[in-house]
């Protein structure tokens, strides 16, 4: 398999495989000397997109690498690690197609089985995505500090927790590859500093930065949020609206948890009713140490909780008194309550009912579909609905921080539509810097 774009600088050459002129399925290979390691391994959606749809399913991993939807193996060939910056499909790809000798190292694997892995155990569609079986050893990465072979993951915000950068400290260079970051997060509950995270590593600059630009080229309807923005839209919607349903990314635990401090300031309690969220409430709980005992489960979803929690009924509790509560859902859990309800009785009488649709990322999810008929049914049923899209990538007015943070010689886009955009505004920033 031939990269779609290689560099050389120096003794090191750097190929990319994915994510290359497109949003997702980065796949980055560094080769420093006899050593050799690979970023990010992700679906391509932009291949996916093109080739499958509707009934027509991808046959198996086979076929995905036959169309480069997946990288081919000959990618792995020689590498010593696969280091993988989160949970989200465009970047984790399909595990099961890495050799068993590479090693995967990740932020945190437990959170890789309790998301991703669980989810999908008995998944038996390739567009949802397949179990991820794997014969790999997985590793956790190593934070702010070199491992064996020189890379140090660095902690980032995204929609996707826990999400990280790496530095590869080279023979001759050094390379920050971002992964999907935010510079601005939703969360209270703790804050990563990239600059304070480089200087921790010694790093006043790098040399190269392989650079994510999801948020560049947006057309305006596409445009996401600030937090600050986000922070208006719920404290007017808290106010506005009796019922108030917001559905999220269920990795993205950062706006989880703004979700919940804001539900508390607002006297209401947030009633969680989608399983997939529920591996949040147990790491707040058991990992972060959180008092999760303000918050409750939906009574009729039918998974029981892995947390003892307390149960709230969307239809005894929430509609009766829904200026008490806060939803987070999966929409097609809702719908398929509200649906039924509507059959089964004579009338369904909603309150003034809104639905705040978070997710997903536009362009890495092939989800679009489902949520136009999402919207049609909640309008039917009463609704309004706004799409309050809060990027899991910093927006592009921030660029120029994020370079003056990671201060690279050279620059590197990936993970974006718009390349030369990015390139050409690194080239203003830094002759400037220069001149000054
Ligand atoms: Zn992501």
């Amino acid at each position: 398999m031939l990269p779609l774009k290689r560099f050389e600088i120096g003794d090191t050459v750097i190929e990319i495989y994915g994510g290359w002129n497109e949003v997702g399925g980065n796949c980055i290979v560094v080769k420093d000397g006899d050593k050799k390691i690979v970023f990010d391994q992700g679906i391509r959606y932009t291949v996916l997109r093109q080739f499958y749809g509707g009934r027509v399913e991808p046959l198996g991993i086979s076929e995905l690498r036959s169309i480069n939807a997946v990288p081919d193996p000959s990618v792995f060939e020689g590498a010593e690690a696969l280091y993988i910056s989160h949970t989200h499909l465009d970047h984790l790809g399909l595990l099961s197609g890495v050799p068993s000798d590479v090693e995967i190292v990740f932020p945190e694997p437990e959170v890789l089985q309790m998301t991703v892995a669980d989810w999908y155990k008995t998944s038996t569609s390739w567009l949802s995505y397949v179990p991820p079986q794997y014969s790999s050893k997985i590793v956790s990465a190593k934070k702010l500090e070199a491992d064996g072979r020189g890379v140090a993951a660095v902690p980032v915000h995204h929609s996707a927790y826990p999400s990280t950068a790496y530095i590869y400290f080279g023979k001759s260079v050094t390379i920050f590859y971002s992964g999907d970051l935010r510079l601005e997060s939703p969360t209270n509950l703790f804050q990563h500093n990239l600059g304070e995270y480089l200087e921790k590593l010694g790093l006043g600059h790098v040399d190269i930065a392989i650079v994510e630009g999801t948020n560049f080229g947006f057309e305006i309807e596409n445009f996401p949020v600030t937090v600050q923005i986000l922070q208006d839209i719920f404290a007017t919607t808290l106010l506005l609206y009796d019922l108030v349903a917001v559905s999220i990314d269920p990795l993205d635990l950062e706006l989880f948890t703004f979700i919940y401090s804001y539900s508390q300031t607002f006297g209401r309690r947030v009633v969680v009713a989608s399983k997939r969220i529920y591996w949040i409430l147990k790491y707040l709980r058991d990992f972060i140490n959180m008092d999760i005992s303000n918050m409750f489960v939906a009574s009729e979803l039918e998974t029981p909780p892995p947390t003892p929690l307390d149960f709230a009924s969307i239809i005894h509790d929430v509609l009766k008194n829904p200026r008490e509560y806060i939803l987070v859902v999966d929409l097609i859990n809702l719908l398929e309550i509200l649906r039924k309800l509507r059959l089964w009785t004579e009338e369904i009488s909603i309150p003034k009912a809104v639905a705040l649709l978070t997710d997903p990322e536009p362009r890495e999810t092939p989800k679009e579909v489902e949520e136009r008929v999402v919207t049609k049914w909640l309008k039917l049923l009463g609704f309004d609905v706004y799409r309050v899209r809060l990027s899991g990538h910093y927006h592009q007015h921030n660029f120029q921080d994020l370079i003056n943070i990671v201060k690279p010689k050279k620059l590197i886009p990936i993970h974006t539509e718009a390349p030369q955009q990015m390139m050409a505004i690194f080239e203003k920033i830094t002759n400037r810097s220069v001149q000054s």
